[in-house]
């Protein structure tokens, strides 16, 4: 075929495209995949571009160390009001309490912890929740590094140390407010794989992988989305891609961002949560399956793992903040190096032997993810709410960090998805 005629048949292609779709929604990740169903279930054409060659975004059961699990969401938070409890039942998917029945031991170096020191542990354990009930920030948005100030130099890292595995940010960069404002609740877990599940519910949809859009322009009728495939067209997009994607320009909107919302933007970052599993064969070390070790030795660098889940061949680390920045940047060999020079200090070298792979999805150095998820900076918790704002009628920003009290989590994600939706839904197509 001559260039020309190549030419003509991609325009041809991309005519053809640009008439079948109502919306666009960009991103096949728990938001983009809710989306995608209320729009259909509101009789409107939707279709999904993704960029990577799978669905699910962060959420992922990865298998492959042979024994499967979640490299990104594992729990189904605030299970009260979740709305995956409710797919996961549709789909005949099993849930299940949280499984850790194996006991809890700490670590310092690698070493068992000394007393003296699980001691000042424990007497910090609970301070921000404590301050949260005292301190007025009402006046003024404090960080949780703040907030804690006053447990001096030694403790106070180690009262924030927590929040490296749950919020996966150094408190320094955490909005109390925002923080307050994160729902709680009961947490379930997917023993088939919570990535599974999500991937499963997309079945369905009309969703087309490996579409990275590096371009969406707004300054039409309606909206032009560009992926390496060509140009769709539609009446509205909705935009699902994570918080450090939008950050980092990988997509240009034309017009640009209104100042709105890049002020939202400008104040959300996203954190480092990560894991490193390592496919662990053979002897079991006198480790009892389901146990959880801490290492805490240096509150920064803090690192659990969790021992044998379900008795199966494998050991999770889970690790977040800057230690899991500087991690991530290393690469793979040199995170594996790492988690196993520490779990032979605390088993014994022999373990070094048993070790027969390592899995790190990296959140922090995908380009898909930039991050594990949204963090809003101190003085910024009103971003969430920004970002959600409609743009030119046309552009709505989804996903987690748009999710309010439910943001960082699958359940957020969804329901900020399916609130997207329903507003798209509203607007004439
Ligand atoms: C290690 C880790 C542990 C976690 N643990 C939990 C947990 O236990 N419970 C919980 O509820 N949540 C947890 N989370 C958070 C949860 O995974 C996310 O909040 C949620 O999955 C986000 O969904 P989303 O649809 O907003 O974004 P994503 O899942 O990131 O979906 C966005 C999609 O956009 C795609 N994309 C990116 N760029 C482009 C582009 N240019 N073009 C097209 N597509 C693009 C991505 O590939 C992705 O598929 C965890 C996250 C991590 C990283």
């Amino acid at each position: 075929m001559g260039s020309t005629m190549l030419a003509a048949s991609l325009a041809g292609a991309r005519a053809q495209a640009a008439s079948d779709a109502d919306v666009v929604v960009i991103g096949a990740g728990a938001a983009g995949i809710a989306a995608g169903h209320a729009l259909r279930a509101a009789g409107r054409k939707a279709v999904i571009l993704e960029a990577r060659g799978r669905v699910g975004g962060r959420t992922h059961t990865d298998a492959s160390l042979g024994p499967a699990f979640d490299a990104g969401a594992m729990f189904i938070h605030w299970a009260e009001r979740n709305p995956w409890v409710q797919i996961a039942a549709g789909l005949g998917v099993a849930t299940a309490p949280e499984p850790w029945g194996g006991g809890f031991r700490l670590f310092a170096g690698g070493q068992p912890m000394a007393d003296a020191d699980r001691m000042k542990r424990r007497g910090v354990f609970g301070q921000i929740d404590r301050r949260l009930e005292t301190v007025d920030i009402s006046a003024r948005d404090l960080s949780i590094a703040e907030l804690l100030g006053d447990l001096g130099p030694e403790q106070g890292p180690i009262a924030a140390s927590g929040l490296l595995l749950s919020i996966g940010e150094e408190a320094s960069r955490i909005s109390a407010r925002d923080y307050q404002r994160l729902w709680a609740g009961d947490d379930l877990v997917v023993p088939g794989g919570y990535g599974n599940l999500v991937a499963r519910h997309a079945q369905g949809l009309d969703i087309r992988l490996n579409q990275p859009v590096s371009a969406v322009a707004w300054d039409g009728p309606g909206v032009a989305v560009t992926t390496p495939s060509g140009t769709l067209r539609a009446a509205a997009c909705i935009v699902t891609v994570p918080v450090g994607v939008l950050k980092a320009g990988a997509i240009r909107f034309t017009p640009g961002l209104p100042a709105r919302t890049r002020d939202a933007l400008a104040g959300i970052g996203m954190g480092a949560l990560t894991k490193i599993a390592l496919k662990v064969e053979g002897d079991r070390f006198g480790i009892t399956p389901d146990s959880t070790y801490l290492e805490a030795g240096s509150p920064g660098a803090m690192i659990s793992f969790d021992m044998f889940p379900g008795d199966a061949d494998i050991v999770v680390g889970y690790c977040g903040g800057d230690h899991a920045r500087a991690l991530s940047r290393a690469g793979a060999a040199a995170a594996g190096a790492h988690v196993t020079d520490l779990l032979a200090t605390m088993v014994g070298g022999e373990f070094r032997k048993a070790v027969k792979g390592v899995s790190f999805p990296a959140w922090w150095t995908d380009p898909h993810a930039l991050g594990s998820y949204s963090v809003c900076l101190p003085g910024h918790e009103t971003a969430r709410d920004a970002l959600a704002e409609p743009v030119g009628g046309r552009l709505w920003l989804a996903g987690e960090a748009t999710a309010g009290g439910g943001a960082m989590t699958v359940g957020g994600a969804t329901l900020a998805g399916r609130a997207a939706a329903a507003a798209v839904a509203r607007i004439k197509v």
